[in-house]
Parts: C-alpha cells; sequence; structure tokens
C-alpha cells in the first residue's frame, strides 16, 4: 500500500484524499486550520454563525461521487435542498426577476415579466446549454492534459464546440436568443465567476450558466459549512487520518530527486507521494522554493477579489427576499471595464446579498439574520488602499443593504478585504485565482503535475480545471488520477 499525503483539506483536498482511499492508498491529511473547509470557512461571532466562502452550491453529482466512492451515502450525511428560486435579481428600473428551479416556471416567469418572445426562447437556450455541458465535460474538463496537443485527441467535440459557437464571446452568444438586457445579465453574469467580463468570456462558460440556472443552485442541512465537515467525517470513517491545525513546512527528496515525505507540524511524515492544494503561488514559494514557479504565473491574469461583508443584525427580511438576491446596478460594461482593465472600484457596484439564515435557522439567534454582502473587487495589482478604503467601503455597504429595505440594525460584523484574502495565501489578494482567458484553461493552465519533483501533484482553483466548488472537486480527482499513473508506473 502506498502512503500518500494531502495538503490541505479544503474542498479539492478532501475530494482527491476519497479518490485517493478508494484507489487503495494509505491517505493523511494534512491542514493548517484548526477544521477543514479552507475557503469554505466558517466565523462564529457573537451567538451568530457565519459561512464565510462559497454560497452558491451547485452540481450535487459531484459531492454524490466524493462520497460515494468511499461508501458513503451523500443522502444521509448531507442533506441538500434545491433553492426556489435560485436567485432574485434586481434591476435598477426597480423591477425583478427569479431564476426558478423548473424549468415551466421559469418560461411562466419570463411570460410573466412581459416578455413574451423570450419565454419562447427559452428551451432552445437551454437545449443549446445542455449540448455545450455534455461535449465539455468529458473532453475538456474532466481530464488531466499532458499538452495542448491533447485537445486534438477529441477533434468532433472540438468541432461540435465551434459549431455551437463556443469560442464566440458569451454575451452575444446570449444575446443570439434573449432580446431582453436582463434576461442576457441574468444569463451571463457568471463570466465573473471565471474572473471574467461576459463580453471577453468565451461562451463555452455558459456552462457555468448552465451549472446553476439549470441544473439548480442547492443549500445544505446545517449551512454551506456542513459540506467540509461531512466529507470530512466519511474521509475518517473510511480509514484516512486528517491532522488539523498541522501546517506543511516542508517537502523532503530522496537520493535519486523523488518526493520521499512531508514536514508537517515539526514531525517527518514519510510519504509516496503529495497531492498540495495551497493557491499554486504559495505552494512554489513555500515549499518549491528551488524551483521557479510555471511560466505562466508571472505574467498571469488574476481574477477580480471580492470585498464580503459579513453582518449579523436585529430582524428578519421582508416577505419576497430569497437566499441569493443579486443587485445588478445600471452600468454594466462600464463596471467591467473599471474592473478587470483598469482595477479601479466600480462606480456603481452590482452585488450580491445572501441571507443564509433564511434556511439555516442556526445560523443567528430567534429574531435575528446573517447577511452576506459580496462586491467584486479588483485584486491587490490595483493602486488601492485598502487600509484606507476599507472604512468607507463598509460605509458605502451599509448605506446599500439600508436602502434596499434589508435589516440593518448591526449587532456583529466582519469585513473581509483582498488583504484578507492574500493574509490566507492567496496570491494577489483573489480567492478566485487565475481568470479563465483562453490560455489560462485546459492545457494552458499551469498543470496539476511538477515534473521537476516526481511525485509532486496539484489540485485547487490554481490549477486545472479551474475555479470554484464542482472545478476543485473534479480537480481533486484528477490529481488523484496522476497519483496512481506515477506510483502505479514506479511499481
Ligand atoms: C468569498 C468566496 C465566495 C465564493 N463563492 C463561491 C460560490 O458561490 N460557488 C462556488 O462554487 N465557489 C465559490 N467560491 C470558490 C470556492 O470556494 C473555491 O474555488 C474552493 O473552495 C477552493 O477550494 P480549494 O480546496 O482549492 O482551496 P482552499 O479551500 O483554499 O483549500 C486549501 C487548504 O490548504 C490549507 N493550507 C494552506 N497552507 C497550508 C499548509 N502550509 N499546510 C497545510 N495546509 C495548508 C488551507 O488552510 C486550506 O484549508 C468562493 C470563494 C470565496 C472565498
Amino acid at each position: 500500500m502506498s502512503r500518500v499525503a494531502v495538503l490541505g483539506a479544503g474542498l479539492a483536498g478532501l475530494s482527491a484524499a476519497s479518490q485517493l482511499v478508494a484507489d487503495g492508498h494509505d491517505v493523511v491529511v494534512l491542514e493548517r486550520d484548526g477544521g477543514p473547509g479552507g475557503r469554505a470557512g466558517t466565523l462564529v461571532q457573537a451567538g451568530f454563525t457565519f459561512d464565510t466562502g462559497p454560497t452558491v452550491l451547485t452540481m450535487p453529482d459531484l459531492l454524490d461521487r466524493a462520497f460515494s466512492r468511499i461508501g458513503a451515502n451523500r443522502e444521509e450525511l448531507l442533506p441538500l435542498r434545491r433553492l426556489d428560486p435560485a436567485y432574485r435579481a434586481l434591476y435598477a428600473d426597480g423591477s425583478q426577476l427569479l431564476v426558478r428551479a423548473n424549468a415551466s416556471d421559469q418560461v411562466a416567469e419570463i411570460r410573466r415579466r412581459g416578455l413574451a418572445s423570450d419565454a419562447v426562447a427559452l428551451p432552445g437556450f437551454v437545449a443549446w446549454l445542455e449540448e455545450l455541458y455534455a461535449l465539455e465535460m468529458p473532453n475538456f474538463i474532466e481530464r488531466n492534459f499532458d499538452s495542448p496537443l491533447d485537445l486534438l485527441a477529441s477533434p468532433k467535440a472540438a468541432a461540435r464546440l465551434l459549431g455551437l459557437g463556443g469560442f464566440s464571446s458569451l454575451e452575444k452568444a446570449v444575446r443570439r436568443w434573449f432580446r431582453d438586457d436582463r434576461l442576457v445579465r441574468l444569463f451571463t453574469f457568471q463570466a465573473m465567476y471565471a474572473g471574467l467580463a461576459p463580453a471577453e468570456a468565451l461562451a463555452i462558460y455558459a456552462v457555468i450558466t448552465y451549472m446553476d440556472c439549470i441544473r439548480g443552485v442547492y443549500f445544505p442541512e446545517g449551512g454551506m459549512r456542513a459540506v467540509p465537515t461531512a466529507l470530512a467525517g466519511a474521509l475518517s470513517a473510511a480509514g484516512a487520518d486528517l491532522r488539523y491545525d498541522c501546517p506543511v513546512t516542508g517537502l523532503i527528496q530522496d537520493s535519486s530527486g523523488k518526493l520521499a515525505g512531508v514536514v508537517a507540524g515539526g514531525e517527518r511524515i514519510a510519504v509516496d507521494a503529495v497531492v498540495v492544494t495551497l493557491d499554486l503561488p504559495t505552494a512554489y514559494r513555500q515549499l518549491l522554493p528551488d524551483l521557479a514557479p510555471p511560466r505562466g504565473l508571472a505574467k498571469a491574469a488574476w481574477s477580480p477579489s471580492a470585498l464580503v461583508w459579513h453582518v449579523g443584525v436585529r430582524g428578519t427580511p421582508r416577505p419576497g427576499v430569497a437566499h441569493h438576491n443579486i443587485h445588478f446596478a445600471e452600468a454594466w460594461e462600464s463596471s467591467f471595464e473599471e474592473l478587470v482593465t483598469r482595477k479601479q472600484l466600480m462606480s456603481d457596484p452590482s452585488r450580491l446579498v445572501t441571507v443564509h439564515s433564511l434556511d439555516d435557522p442556526a445560523a443567528a439567534p430567534e429574531g435575528h439574520s446573517t447577511l452576506y454582502v459580496l462586491e467584486p473587487v479588483p485584486h491587490l495589482g490595483a493602486d488601492i488602499d485598502w487600509t484606507a478604503e476599507r472604512g468607507p467601503a463598509r460605509e458605502r455597504l451599509h448605506h446599500f443593504l439600508a436602502r434596499n429595505g434589508y435589516p440593518d440594525d448591526i449587532v456583529t460584523e466582519r469585513l473581509v478585504t483582498p488583504m484578507d484574502w492574500a493574509a490566507q495565501g492567496m496570491a494577489m489578494g483573489t480567492p478566485f485565482s487565475l481568470a479563465h482567458t483562453f490560455f489560462q484553461t485546459g492545457p494552458f493552465r499551469p498543470s496539476n503535475v511538477e515534473p521537476r519533483l516526481p511525485g509532486v501533484f496539484f489540485a485547487g482553483s490554481g490549477t486545472t480545471p479551474g475555479v470554484g466548488v464542482p472545478m476543485v472537486l473534479v480537480s481533486g480527482e484528477l490529481a488523484a488520477q496522476r497519483v496512481g499513473a506515477y506510483l502505479g508506473g514506479r511499481s
């Protein structure tokens, strides 16, 4: 039996560990923090419990896979409920649109807003998304690439993607289906999840729209923190050794140059391979100081960052407020120009307000609520002094809450800025890693193998396939496949 260490108990690390356990390895997971989750974190403050990272949980079948391959039942250990509406979108003209869980409800919702021709277009749009998804998952997302030439291994899929308009702009592609600007925004803002403006993102990223608007947004019983907690528990039950408060400070090589172990919590642990899930530039700086980071990292395009304001308030939201509320500003193209190109704060920002306590009563005391307000802001490559900016930014967010009718009598709060993300080891102060430009996608994204130190593999949002909970779950599987090939080939 080979021994494999997984560095980090975030969702990438937990997914890798589950695949490695299933493959019969002796697995030790070494985590710096006091519990699992990483970016899917928790903050307990003044009687409130805040989920501090991902809020939009999609693609539960990828979680099912992580549980089932170690003989665990996701439905029992992590009950999920589909949110309906998935989103409430609010526009500057005072109108609203809901993203509904059910296709016929969605058609009715669009029709109800007086958009009859757009309602007729919806089924064709959904069929287009389904075809994109079915092509992209097996051929380009759930697979390891050794070189860009591997793209030629699926010429039919690539040709079909081209035929579907996958390499045109996302915004143009969605406009082919819908006339109303509000729908175009609703079905393209997901480009921001990939770190791009909708007009700049390729239409292949419509799969993100598919994953949340069509396949649905879910919420776990017990809050988002239940996801890593349940998976870590299932891993322990399946025999993995999970060690918390155990930072890894070094890698050990044998005389032939192969990985032979790790130094964690002051202890030397002999292992045959390692899956590193630290943010990639940090992994190179802290654990591989003698190796130059992958070439692309020096000149990489990084995703914008986010201000996240966690607020515990007296009172509950008025009827109609949804779990996820997107407040689209009047400005659109100019906002992306400011945020992505000029790296400035948006002068008229769009924001997401998530009210976890609506579906997680334990998050807030009786008669109180938790609010999670997210505003995209530039990463630390911008000329913004967050020490000076955090006060005014917090005031703007408070006015925004009050203006939009949310309870705003604050009991406790925490504002997270790009400086805080950087302090947690996230390059350029962004939790969303490398943007998904064409040359930072698929075989062009930093590889999950370090050939200069055999036995070292990577998972997480800085490597393939990319950013977000579904993608990092896949990244864990891909890294585990690499480990299997390495250890299998070695023996
Ligand atoms: C504010 C925010 C909102 C988001 N919203 C969404 C969303 O709505 N939907 C979505 O799908 N995704 C969202 N994401 C993205 C998603 O959360 C991440 O892509 C994903 O959780 C990253 O997981 P990971 O395992 O790759 O990284 P991490 O979670 O960062 O895991 C890395 C782990 O390594 C540990 N570590 C670091 N250094 C060491 C060391 N030296 N030794 C041992 N351990 C170490 C860290 O403590 C951490 O636990 C959001 C992220 C944030 C922060």
